[in-house]
């Protein structure tokens, strides 16, 4: 077994230990990752969420992703870094932000979702299985 998964926010008021191995890494083009980063895409690890220890008071809201789904986003209220998700449809995942990781580089992305909505001026692994939209039980994003 690896070492656990931990991270945070960037001033370190959030933060995240997790155990268990991803359960998907994504990259993901839709219209609100690109507004909610403030560039191309999002870049995300999807965990299962029993046994995620978090601490810390995140500020959350709620968007009706393109899916159709409630996500809720948590950033912190102190620096504004975004940390981590969950889903209302999908309440056994949590899913974290891959540059909140204290190892960003343990990211290895294995798909792009929502591809259709991407821009010129983002580019991407041209390797990554892409998806016009969220493959069906890969919900991060
Ligand atoms: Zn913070
Ligand atoms: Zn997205």
């Amino acid at each position: 077994m690896s070492a656990p998964w931990t991270g945070g926010c960037a001033c370190g008021a959030i933060r995240f230990e997790i155990s268990a191995e991803p359960l998907m890494q994504n990259d993901c083009r839709c219209s609100d990752c690109q507004r909610m980063s403030g560039t191309g895409h999002g870049s995300y690890l999807t965990f299962p969420r029993a046994g995620v220890k978090q601490t810390g008071e995140a500020k959350l809201w709620n968007i009706v992703a393109d899916s159709g789904n409630v996500k809720t986003r948590a950033f912190c209220p102190a620096c504004g870094s975004p940390v981590f998700m969950t889903f209302a449809a999908m309440p056994s995942i949590f899913t974290v932000h891959a540059a909140s990781l204290d190892e960003p580089a343990r990211y290895r992305p294995q798909a792009l979702t929502y591809a259709v909505r991407g821009h010129a001026w983002d580019a991407v692994d041209p390797a990554l299985p892409a998806f016009d939209r969220m493959p069906p039980m890969e919900p991060a994003g």
